[in-house]
């Protein structure tokens, strides 16, 4: 007499289902510094600070980002915010160009080059500027999605 096949989910999905949820909730500085809205995680990851405990930095050079934190340790390297940070930055800049634009090139007796160069140095200023604040708003918002990458 044989026993009747029964389903059971795979051990290592049952890990994947349950660490993210599970690990967390036991790191001690967990509970103190983490936010509690999406907005607040957002505004942490703007100003370059760990969005789970706003303590660490999220950046190690320019664009680049920490392997792990060095206050709770989360892991940042499986965390991308791929081209969001571009595409933001450059909306950002476009609109700023186009208003700096209407109100002192459009009838300005200025030579065309001055006019291009000007806007063109502006957009590249404001993009430079804006591009680690965006990476960081994007990560912090991919991360409390849990839409992070499996593997770094
Ligand atoms: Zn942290």
């Amino acid at each position: 007499m044989s026993r009747p096949y029964r389903r059971r989910l795979p051990f290592n999905l049952a890990l994947t289902v349950s660490a993210p949820y599970i690990t967390p909730m036991s790191h001690s500085k967990f509970k103190d510094n983490f936010p509690n809205t999406l907005w607040s995680a957002l505004s942490r990851g703007a100003l370059l600070k760990c969005p789970r405990c706003s303590q660490g930095r999220l950046f190690q050079s320019y664009l680049k980002p920490v392997h792990n934190c060095s206050n709770c340790d989360k892991k940042w390297d499986t965390v991308r915010a791929d081209l969001a940070p571009a595409w933001a930055s450059m909306t950002l800049s476009a609109h700023v160009i186009v208003v700096v634009y209407h109100f002192f090139f459009f009838d300005a007796p200025i030579a065309n080059w001055i006019t291009t160069s000007a806007l063109i140095a502006i957009a590249a200023l404001i993009s430079l500027l804006s591009l680690p604040s965006f990476k960081g708003l994007f990560m912090a918002l991919v991360w409390w999605n849990r839409m992070e990458a499996q593997q770094g």
